[in-house]
């Protein structure tokens, strides 16, 4: 594509190839990029709320995923669409930054360009679109910052934490265990969190899934849980008072390489190399031995006759622990990293109370446990569950709870949640759009009814008459002058969130509002789409 200009200085395109490409243009370029966000959106819409559906994912090689997080949803759907890839990555960007939210910031955004396509036919201009929604947006997160409350708990008082992480399960498949694995999350958020910084390094909450038992085993371990066990199976099974030699350098006989040419014509020469390769790999035991390890923890592996070698000299090992886990357990047991064989010292072994291999069920499976580490500032939480998809639905979901606490304890200000916030900066928006004179005006009304959308779709999800239930809130919302009247999803009774204990944080509803607005401005600033044409 190249921009030339004709005799009378007006610019024009030239369009490399231009059979094979296609070409949309103004309105209706508009027009097609709205409905293929919408039709994203279409979909994450049923997703929203505790009584939200599941969405089932089959991917090209056959695994089957089963989950209700936006962000996951979007993200295994492969879509082609150039547009709708722009609403993946917006959920991507709710989920890099928040954490929670991510189905919510979709719906918003298809709301908004929905609302958009009207205000199109009417005949106004998208940049005036564009800036209406700029200003509502503005309003809507200035008047989230208002009714906001803040939020108290310590670290003795964990109570109310948990109740926010609830919030977020409560919409998750697991929602059966939501009381305990919110506790889980919030005891590892505390166990990792630097309460005087207010920060949070979720790096060191290791999540680990093994399928078997029920959700309701799932636990928090003070330490690593590794997925390994121990090279020979007669080697200790619980080691106590562990010192343990972290390697990540080769923990065998140096090996000929295949470039390498040794002439073996005898059989004496054969168990002189052998003896050789035997005196060596002895002399690194006896290395490890010096130094006071009781176990070795290796990032590569060692052969058959090694592993004997080292059973014999009473030298318990595990081999082909991956990078990850090696930097955790290096964390959590204070030890060093060696990268070099030569380089091992006392210094630099890893202190843990407890080491033990733990087997499951009747399968052969078993898993390392090191307990009472040094430094108790990296923990695991073990998820039990029935089958995989399970697991990792879980996974998910413990991280959505998991970001929800973090970022609480970066900024313990929260809003109420089954849309009330929403329907109160509905309301303040479209008190504050009359007082813009230009057609600024009208997007501003739309963007007010935009918000809607989330008690609309929380409603519709939960089985209840969408319009009168929203009518009703928002009246009485008005009415009580409280701005935490939300859709009941779950029929307890009452629909004051407050009183219900529903409620998100903050940060990550404004977090929502800026994403939705910027994605659909971006949107509908685009008046010319060019493309390849079907290959
Ligand atoms: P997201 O991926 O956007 O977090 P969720 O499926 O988790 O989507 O749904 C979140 C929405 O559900 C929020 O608007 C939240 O306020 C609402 N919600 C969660 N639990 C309840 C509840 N018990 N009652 C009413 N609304 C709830
Ligand atoms: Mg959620």
């Amino acid at each position: 594509m190249a921009l030339a200009f004709d005799e009378f200085g007006r610019p024009f395109i030239i369009l490399k190839e231009q059979e094979q490409k296609t070409r949309v243009r103004g309105l209706d370029a508009q027009r097609a990029n709205i409905s293929a966000g919408r039709a994203v959106a279409r979909i994450l819409r049923t997703s929203l709320g505790p009584k939200g559906m599941d969405k089932m994912l089959q991917s090209p090689d056959g695994d089957v995923i089963i989950t209700n997080d936006g962000a996951t949803i979007l993200e295994q759907m492969d879509v082609d669409n150039q547009i709708a890839k722009l609403m993946v990555e917006l959920s991507r960007s709710q989920d890099y930054e928040i954490g929670d939210g991510t189905t919510g910031v979709v719906v918003m955004a298809g709301a908004l360009l929905e609302q958009a396509e009207k205000l199109l036919e009417r005949g106004i201009h998208p940049i005036r679109i564009a800036e209406g929604y700029e200003m509502a947006s503005r309003i809507a997160f200035e008047h989230l910052e208002r009714i906001s409350q803040k939020f108290e708990f310590s670290a003795t008082d964990i109570e109310p934490l948990v109740q926010t992480c609830m919030t977020t399960l409560s919409s998750k498949i697991v929602n059966r265990c939501k009381c305990m694995l919110a506790e889980i999350a919030v005891k590892a958020v505390l166990a990792v969190a630097d309460l005087d910084r207010k920060d949070v390094n979720l790096d060191l909450i290791k999540v680990e899934g093994k399928v078997g038992g029920k959700l309701e085993d799932t636990e928090l371990i003070y330490g690593i849980v590794v997925d390994k066990d121990m090279s020979h199976p007669q080697m200790p099974k619980r080691i106590e008072n562990a010192k343990i030699a972290i390697l990540t350098c080769p923990f065998e006989p140096p090996k000929p390489k295949t470039k390498h040419k040794v002439d073996i014509d005898t059989v004496e020469k054969f168990q002189t190399l052998r003896q050789q390769e035997q005196q060596y790999f002895d002399d690194m035991v006896q290395k490890c031995k010096d130094v006071g390890a009781t176990l070795v923890i290796c990032q590569w592996g060692f052969d058959d006759e090694a592993n004997h070698l080292l059973m014999h000299r009473n030298l318990p090992a595990v081999r082909w622990v991956g990078g990850v886990e090696l930097e955790l357990i290096a964390i959590a047991t204070g030890g060093r990293i060696v990268p070099r064989f030569q380089e091992l010292t006392p210094e630099k072994l890893g202190k843990a109370g407890l080491v033990r291999e733990k087997s499951f069920g009747t399968t052969k499976d078993r898993m390392l446990y090191i307990e009472q580490c040094a430094n108790s500032r990296a923990v695991t939480i073990f998820i039990r569950g029935g089958n995989k998809m399970m697991i990792e639905e879980t996974k998910r979901s413990l991280h959505d709870a998991l970001c929800v606490a973090r970022n609480l304890i970066r900024n313990n200000s929260i809003v109420y949640g089954g849309g009330s916030a929403e329907i109160s900066c509905s309301i303040a928006v479209d008190a504050a759009a009359d007082r813009y004179p230009g057609v600024e005006q009208y997007a501003i009304r739309s963007f007010a009814e935009a918000l809607d959308s989330i008690p609309l779709a929380l409603a519709e999800n939960s089985g209840l008459q969408p319009i009168n239930t929203l009518t009703a809130v928002k009246s009485q919302q008005v009415k009580e002058n409280n701005p935490f009247c939300g859709i009941d999803c779950n029929d307890v009774g009452t629909n004051d969130m407050k009183e219900q204990n529903v409620f998100e944080t903050l940060i990550g509803k404004q977090q929502q509002i800026l994403l939705a607005t910027q994605v659909v401005k971006m949107i509908l600033k685009i008046d010319d789409v060019i493309a390849p044409s079907d290959y």
